[in-house]
């Protein structure tokens, strides 16, 4: 019932505008929300950053936006993002590759009426360079799948000038085997995760085994590739699945690396790291949490449980 009604019940509700403004008005939503998203600040992250930072992990950071409906807000992210950025590169000097940002496309200006593409693409372009400066890398996350073929496009472009750019791929849709096999065998670094997104069946798997099987038969391909795959799972089958791939493929420790969102299955990110695997934790902060703390809330029963606990007791 949860994975046929509720789920696309409530990922439906991250695209509406009342729900939204009601829920940003609670105070226990943002008592729950704080489980996955550490602040609204730059103060609040750097914090968070340098905690997993001291618990051996590297980490990804998201300043949450989506839906930018005037070129102002695409700014304004890419002000936040280069600000940040300055500031990570004054951390003390961790491991080479372990800072990295995470951007949404459709948050730097994407879906903007007159040339959205073109002002995405700049912007990604001006935070690409301030991250090589600052030895920060970069990594485009991946949105609805009516966005894909335009962010393979603009990740393809910009990857010739910046060619350790990251981008995501998504089990769940059907073409992803395919865009596996080109990226797996351009050299590039790409997020593997199952897809968080509600999304038809003309273009999506919907069943859990499905999606399940489309990312291990997605993996074997990274894996088998000259790229550097980022097994972004929770689920202790892919996780277990990617060691053995690993060490199927001969791959070095260092040439691949799980990641896991803040908040979900830190002890497991700890332990793995302790292990001596790479494991980056992907941190979200800003105040426009609202699109992500539904989806986190769609993926799990329990998550929606607590929640609502949390309304009435
Ligand atoms: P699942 O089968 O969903 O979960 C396996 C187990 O993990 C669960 O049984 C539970 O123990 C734990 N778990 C999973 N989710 C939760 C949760 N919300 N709360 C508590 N426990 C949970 N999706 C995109 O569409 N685009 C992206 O760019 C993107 N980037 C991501 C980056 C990272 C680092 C990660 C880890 C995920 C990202 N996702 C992204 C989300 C992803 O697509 C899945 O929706 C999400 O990771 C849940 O899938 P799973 O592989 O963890 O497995």
């Amino acid at each position: 019932f949860f994975d046929t009604a509720l789920r696309p019940m409530i990922t439906a509700a991250a695209g509406s505008e009342r729900i939204k403004e009601t829920s940003q008005r609670l105070s226990v939503t943002r008592r729950v929300v704080e489980r996955f998203v550490p602040g609204e600040t730059e103060d609040d992250v750097l914090a968070a950053i340098r905690e997993s930072l001291e618990q051996g992990l590297s980490v990804t950071i998201d300043h949450l936006g989506e839906d930018t409906t005037e070129e102002a807000q695409a700014t304004a992210t890419v002000e936040a993002y280069l600000s940040l950025i300055r500031q990570m590169a004054q951390l003390p000097a961790p491991a080479p590759g372990s800072l990295e940002v995470s951007l949404k496309l459709t948050a730097l200006g994407q879906t903007l009426p007159r040339h959205g593409r073109k002002i995405a693409e700049e912007n990604a372009h001006m935070i690409c360079a301030e991250a090589r400066t600052a030895g920060v890398l970069v990594t485009v996350d991946a949105e609805d799948h009516s966005s894909v073929d335009e962010r393979l496009d603009i990740v393809r472009s910009l990857r010739r000038e910046f060619d350790d750019l990251g981008t995501v791929l998504q089990a769940y849709l059907r073409r992803t085997e395919d865009d596996c096999r080109e990226f797996a065998s351009s050299g590039a670094r790409i997020r593997l995760c199952k897809g968080a997104y509600a999304e038809p069946p003309t273009v999506a798997f919907t069943g859990r085994d499905q999606i399940d099987e489309s990312y291990l038969r997605c993996l074997r391909i990274l894996m088998k590739g000259n790229g550097y795959p980022m097994v972004a799972s929770h689920d202790p089958t892919m996780v277990g699945a990617a060691q053995e791939l690993a060490t199927e493929c001969h791959r070095a420790p260092d040439s691949w690396e799980h990641q896991m969102l803040y908040g979900i299955r830190t002890d497991e990110q700890v332990r793995l790291a302790t292990e001596g695997r790479r494991v980056r934790v992907y941190i979200p902060y800003g105040t426009e949490w609202y699109g992500y703390f539904v989806r986190r809330l769609a993926e799990k029963p329990a998550n929606l449980k607590f929640f609502l606990r949390s309304l009435v007791g």
